[in-house]
């Protein structure tokens, strides 16, 4: 029976599948992520790991897990994996697309709303027994309804994300690799080039997943480029996104604000961003819903168990993998 690690205790769902089926499954038992030491030792007698993206997956990995032969990561995004390295070796990468769509999607609305409102410092204000009554002048935000939307990769997530903003009646401008008809038809989206939609847009929110073109994506120059009052989302990847260059336009009112889920030097940031109050930040939980959270636990279970049946895994990344057979 093939034998699996899991690197991080995750929601039952997808290990109980596993488990129905007669696997060998060992989950890491700390409340934190392995060390790169457990991890290489663990992968050692393992044919299948369910990774996270903290998880470093590269040649170093895949020397140590000699049998490993599929690798299921337990999200969307897989920049924590080199792909070329394991299609090289002839290893199955596979991603958790979709099921999470809702959950991150709703999470940047829930910080574009929160920093045009001010949600957080308020609640704050409350807490510190500052309220002394209304006051007309009180936390004046700004209202999102009829404002223009810039929504940077119009993938599943972007869609998502644009799709939910019908009720507000917004115009929607996208920028992407790739022309998506089918935002244009039903959002109805815009597309334009970067500098278009950093120039006209109210509320700019990030959703390509980052590779070697989308690092520092957004640096001191498109940050110039966008208006003062707008905000600036990020549930991508932190690297996208020139965090240095984004304290300075917070500090100087280049730009009004922003709602950050991710960061560059994840658990680390820029110290300077928690000085800021018109910034909100939060622990990378774009995809924590119980919700999402099933949903990549049992994708990531019936990945592996495609491939052990002798199925193309349903949502392999790299497919060029097939042609090693
Ligand atoms: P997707 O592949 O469906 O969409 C990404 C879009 O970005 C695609 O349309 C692609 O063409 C576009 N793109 C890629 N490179 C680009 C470039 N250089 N310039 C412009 N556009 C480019 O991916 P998705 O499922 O929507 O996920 C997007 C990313 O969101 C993931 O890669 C992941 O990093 C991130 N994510 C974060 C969280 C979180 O917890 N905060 C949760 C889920 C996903």
């Amino acid at each position: 029976m093939p034998k699996i690690l899991v690197t991080r205790r995750v929601i039952e769902d997808g290990i109980n599948l596993l488990l129905s089926k007669g696997y060998d499954v060992e989950i890491n038992p700390h409340n934190r992520p392995l060390t790169r030491e457990e991890l290489l030792e663990k992968i050692k007698d393992k044919d299948a790991v369910i990774t996270q993206l903290v998880d470093r997956v590269d040649k170093e990995f895949f020397e140590a897990g000699k049998n490993v032969k599929i690798v299921a990561n337990y999200a969307v995004g897989y920049d924590n994996i080199d792909l070329e390295e394991a299609t090289k070796r002839g290893i199955y990468i596979t991603n958790t697309p979709n099921v999470l769509n809702n959950a991150t999607a709703e999470l940047a609305w829930t910080l574009l709303f929160s920093v045009a409102r001010k949600v957080i410092v308020a609640d704050r204000f409350m807490r510190t027994g500052q309220y002394k009554g209304w006051d007309p002048l009180l936390f004046l935000g700004k209202e999102i309804t009829g404002k223009t939307l810039g929504v940077i990769g119009m993938g599943r997530i972007g869609f998502t994300f644009a799709k939910m903003s019908k009720g507000f009646n917004m115009r929607v401008l996208y920028y992407d690799l790739y022309r998506n008809e089918t935002a244009e038809k039903e959002i109805p989206a815009e597309f334009v080039d970067l500098d278009t939609l950093l120039k006209e847009s109210d509320f700019i929110s990030i959703h390509v997943p980052l590779t070697s073109q989308t690092r520092h994506l957004i640096s001191e120059k498109e940050l110039k480029l966008m208006k003062k009052s707008a905000i600036l989302i990020n549930t991508s990847r932190g690297p996208v996104v020139d965090e240095k260059a984004l304290v300075k336009a917070l500090k100087e009112g280049w730009i009004y604000g922003a709602g950050l889920d991710v960061y560059e030097r994840e658990p680390e940031f820029e110290p300077e961003l928690s000085q800021l109050e018109n910034v909100v930040m939060l622990p990378h939980i774009g995809s924590a819903t119980e919700e999402a959270r099933r949903g990549m636990s049992i994708l990531c279970a019936e990945n592996i168990i495609d491939f052990f049946e002798g199925r193309i895994p349903r949502t392999l990344v790299n497919k060029e993998v097939l042609n090693k057979r």
